[in-house]
């Protein structure tokens, strides 16, 4: 990667941060969870309305760092308007890319590979994936918390 593109990386996710999108509660929600990274102290609440297999609108809550915040702003964006089985190959292709277990190309990840670059930062993994762990519990509607540990 050149240093070009990643300060351009480094530019979105900080920008996620400071003004994340698609944050706060959602009305007619069909789909809860939260989720939390004792590592890091990261928390994130993920609510999600899901209409005739498609995802209309998800947002989040809660408080952590500049890459879990980013993450899950980031993943708000990534999911609307998405059908339910594509959430299952999205969510494993963006945990291959961060872990840096991706050999075989998965689904173009668009704007969310702006965090590939976490794979260099093995600690910050479990940030990066809060929020796409507690996504799944909330369509799975896994009762109680997510705990990444
Ligand atoms: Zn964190």
């Amino acid at each position: 990667m050149t240093s070009g593109l990643r300060d351009l990386y480094q530019e979105v996710i900080f920008d996620h941060y400071r003004r994340p999108r698609n944050r706060g509660a959602l009305a007619g929600a069909s789909h809860e969870a939260e989720g939390h990274n004792p590592l890091c102290g990261d928390n994130v609440k993920v609510h999600v309305r899901v209409e005739d297999g498609v995802v209309r609108d998800v947002t989040f809550e809660g408080e952590g760092c500049a890459i879990s915040t980013a993450s899950a702003s980031l993943m708000t964006e990534a999911l609307k308007g998405r059908r339910l089985e594509e959430i299952g190959p999205l969510a494993d292709g963006f945990h291959a890319m961060v872990t840096g277990g991706a050999d075989a190309p998965g689904p173009a990840l668009g704007k969310l590979e702006v965090l590939a670059g976490v794979r260099e930062f093995p600690a910050r993994v479990k940030c990066a994936t809060l929020a796409w762990h507690t996504l799944r519990a909330a369509l799975d509607r896994r009762p109680g918390n997510v705990s990444t540990e």
